[in-house]
């Protein structure tokens, strides 16, 4: 199956026992055994839940792997994911990341002796730097978050070949429909589904994707030993806005260039930071590696003034002054006092992510109406 038809139908089947076309919400916590023991492969809801496990065989599909997991968060898969590790091994991630995965990594993870080293991946020189016999993982996040850097993940993989080390990447910004880590070589997948696979901002969730039996299994295990699992509303949820991903993202795509170009082309607009961008730095790559190139646009003023951002973001109209990403309606944020509040002042501007620096999340309403209301609010 192709990529469209495999959001619809991949690894999904009516439900046996009535033939309901779409999963049902298995609103049960525990499951009718005939004799100890003995049971249809539903024992308690931390474990399997129908609905989970029809969304995770979902997401096991469109991401080209063997095993999907549905958590609580995307923070809550990145915490099992780190949870697989060891006191003393070492991460490399990227420097530019989702700034609550800086804190559970920095504030939470530090505290239990997991060692992380921060560097630009957008050159791979700087990862093969850190790599020493302690190094466990490569934590990847491309396109990032606010920055729209793009790490090229083959060449990453490239440099752990043959080496104990697992390569993860974040690739939420993306969507599957745009990449597919596991097929550049990456051993895990993680993703918000808060973001582009719900899709409608109704629902927190989180996804890892694999194709390695004993990972799946050691990741299975910490899933159901540590409890941040998704539940059958949710995933539900998940699962219904995976069906239309493929329609939402070609529109995201198309409107996400639209207004790249247009706040290009403004006068009181410095940087803009769009892959699709052919003066991005990390254009070639974002062409190998992705399929189009999204709906995150990221901008700066040409004045640099904090006061100018945030009367652009008291100003628009269409767009929603709001965190998050990746619903159907376009949202504006600020990234240094809302979503990455939590990295450090020097470490922002070490970064470039400067008071005057917005990022759009452009949904799929008609691009008049999109480009009309940035208009205004420049003015
Ligand atoms: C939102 C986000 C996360 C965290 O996911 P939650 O569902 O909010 O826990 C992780 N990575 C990226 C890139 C994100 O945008």
């Amino acid at each position: 199956m192709k990529f469209n038809t495999k959001t619809i139908h991949g690894n999904q089947h009516p439900e046996p026992a009535t033939g309901a076309v779409m999963t049902p919400i298995y609103q049960t916590s525990t499951y009718a055994q005939s004799s100890p023991g003995v049971h249809k492969g539903y024992e308690y809801s931390r474990g399997e839940n129908p609905t989970r496990s029809a969304l995770e065989a979902a997401l096991a599909n469109i991401e080209n792997g063997t095993h999907g997991f549905a958590f609580g968060s995307g923070l809550a898969a990145t915490d099992t994911v780190m949870k697989t590790l060891n006191p003393g091994d070492e991460i490399i991630a990227m420097d530019d990341l989702y700034g609550g995965s800086y804190r559970m990594f920095t504030r939470i993870y530090a505290k239990y002796g997991l060692n992380f080293h921060f560097v630009d991946m957008t050159n791979p020189q700087n990862v093969l730097e850190k790599i020493n016999e302690k190094t466990k993982m490569i934590w990847i996040e491309t396109p990032t978050n606010p920055l729209m850097k793009i790490v090229d993940i083959q060449a990453v993989v490239e440099l752990v070949k043959g080496k104990d080390i697992l390569v993860a990447v974040d690739n939420t910004f993306a969507s599957p429909y745009l990449q597919n880590p596991l097929d550049l070589g990456a051993d895990i997948v993680m993703h918000s589904a808060t973001k582009y696979l719900g899709g409608h901002s109704d629902v927190v969730a989180g996804a890892l994707v694999v194709k390695n039996k004993e990972l799946a299994e050691k990741l299975h295990f910490q899933l159901f030993a540590g409890g941040g699992i998704l539940g059958p509303q949710d995933s539900y949820l998940v699962l219904r806005g995976i069906k239309t991903l493929h329609v939402r993202m070609q529109r995201h795509c198309e409107n996400g260039k639209k207004v790249a170009e247009f706040l290009s082309n403004h006068p009181k607009v410095e940087n803009v930071y769009y892959p699709g961008l052919e003066n991005h730095p990390n254009h070639e790559v974002a062409k190998k590696q992705m399929r189009d190139f999204g709906g995150m646009v990221t901008f700066t003023f040409k004045s640099e003034k904090k006061e100018d951002a945030v009367k652009f973001l008291e100003t628009v109209k269409v767009f929603t002054l709001a965190e998050s990403l990746g619903g159907v309606e376009s949202l504006a944020n600020h990234p240094t006092t809302m979503t990455h509040a939590s990295i450090p002042a020097e470490k922002r501007a070490e970064l470039g992510i400067t008071d005057d620096l917005v990022r759009l999340s452009v949904g799929i309403e008609d691009i008049e109406d999109l480009l009309a209301d940035l208009e205004q609010a420049l003015g």
